[in-house]
């Protein structure tokens, strides 16, 4: 069997508990202001442009990247303090989160030095909002069959087709997409695609359709792109290669405690809701619940000191997602369980009911978005030498 998964026991250090204080004080001030509201912030979209300028002036956006770029030349593990903080009270970073986790990263290793000058610092800033061209009508777990063509024209490339499940492309400034420029070969079917930079803004042709989830949130949407024209300095990396630069895109995109922490407030809800003196099914059943996020979190950091060290843990990173979103997906009815027999005038009964049967709803979505649990354990299966 071959020993290609490795997980570095990596502690937060001091500097990253540090800066834990700096965020709750932040975010703990942001509450106390009405900005948002932990226990109903999960309903909202959580688009939030004025908390975003916010956090960057705080420096909390783009914190690893260079600082002539606006960044703050800090650790993946400080920035994984702060993406936890946030999550832990489900503050609203919609506008800002894919920049600073995946989009700026990828212009940081493949964008002309006079889009990076610009759109950088303007990320860094909280005023940029990016969203993943990706998926499409007929090609989802199979990136590789993406057939937006993307094609030749004097000075660049005109646009044609669609994609799916775009979250954020209602909002964004910005898109990263993922086009074909000419056909597969025999000998790499991945050969013939492209990533771009997209201006949502301003490039005529793109038409953004909202599509609502069964919560009714508009999170996605569809993109449909009629000769919708892209400079050829747009070209992100090489033209016809992207599929080098696509899949290390997701070792950022897999690995955060954002895949374990989206529908964190039912945990806290429930030790609410069961009080300082559980039964002892309460009590084990908290226990068992927390030494399990425990775990994740451990194997979250651990990838995100590899991704500190320079290495590419994406194996790592699927596993983490794998296991963070069905211990997730499961959270719910679990938490359902523990509580049943919760008195009805426990202080915040109404609130946890409510959480519950949002996240409920959203539960199944978990194991989908950035990579299914089938597609993630066919990633896992080869790492182990199994197929
Ligand atoms: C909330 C949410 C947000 C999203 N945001 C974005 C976004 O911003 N940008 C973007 O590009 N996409 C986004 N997606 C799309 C997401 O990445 C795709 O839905 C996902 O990759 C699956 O693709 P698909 O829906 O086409 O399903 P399919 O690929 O058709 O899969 C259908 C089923 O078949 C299984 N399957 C497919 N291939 C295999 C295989 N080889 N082996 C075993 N089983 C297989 C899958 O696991 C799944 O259960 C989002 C999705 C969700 C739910």
């Amino acid at each position: 069997m071959s020993s290609a998964i490795q997980f570095d026991p990596i502690r937060l250090p001091p500097e990253a508990e540090a800066l834990r204080a700096e965020v709750r004080a932040f975010l703990n001030e942001e509450i106390a202001a009405g900005t948002f509201d932990p226990v109903t912030a999960p309903y909202r979209d959580g688009f939030n442009p004025e908390f975003s300028r916010r956090v960057g002036e705080r420096g909390w956006i783009g914190m690893t990247w260079p600082k002539k770029y606006g960044g703050q030349e800090r650790s993946f593990l400080e920035r994984y303090v702060v993406t936890e903080e946030f999550r832990a009270v489900s503050a609203p970073t919609r506008v800002h989160f894919t920049a600073d986790r995946q989009s700026g990263p990828v212009l940081i290793k493949y964008a002309p030095d006079h889009i990076k000058d610009d759109i950088l610092p303007r990320i860094t800033r909280g005023e940029c909002c990016f969203c993943i061209g990706m998926s499409e009508p007929g090609s989802g777990s199979d990136l590789f069959a993406a057939s937006t063509r993307a094609t030749r024209t004097d000075g660049g490339f005109l646009i044609n087709g669609a994609k799916v499940w775009t979250s954020s492309a209602h909002r964004a400034d910005y898109m990263i997409g993922l086009f074909r420029t000419s056909a597969s070969t025999e000998e790499n079917r991945r050969h013939g695609l492209t990533q771009f930079l997209v201006d949502m803004k301003n490039t005529k042709g793109i038409t953004v359709n909202p599509i609502h989830h069964m919560t009714g949130i508009h999170e996605f949407n569809e993109v449909v792109f009629e000769d919708a024209f892209v400079p050829e300095e747009n070209v992100l990396g090489e033209v016809d290669s992207a599929w080098k630069q696509a899949t290390s895109e997701l070792a950022y995109e897999r690995s955060g405690p954002e895949r374990f922490l989206e529908t964190i407030y039912i945990l806290t809800e429930l030790v609410r809701a069961l009080g300082d003196k559980p039964d002892t099914r309460g009590a084990e059943g908290i226990g068992r619940l927390v030494a399990q996020l425990h775990t994740l979190r451990r194997m979250s950091v651990s990838v995100n000191g590899m991704l500190q060290a320079g290495k590419e843990p994406t194996l790592e990173g699927s596993i983490v997602k794998d296991l963070g979103t069905n211990w997730e997906q499961d959270l719910p009815a679990k938490a359902r369980q523990l509580a049943a027999f919760v008195d009805d005038d426990a202080g915040n009964r109404a609130d946890f009911d409510e959480l519950l049967r949002f996240a409920t709803m959203i539960a199944p979505k978990l194991t989908i978005q950035g990579g299914t649990r089938e597609i993630l354990r066919g990633i896992i299966a080869r790492g182990l030498g199994l197929r």
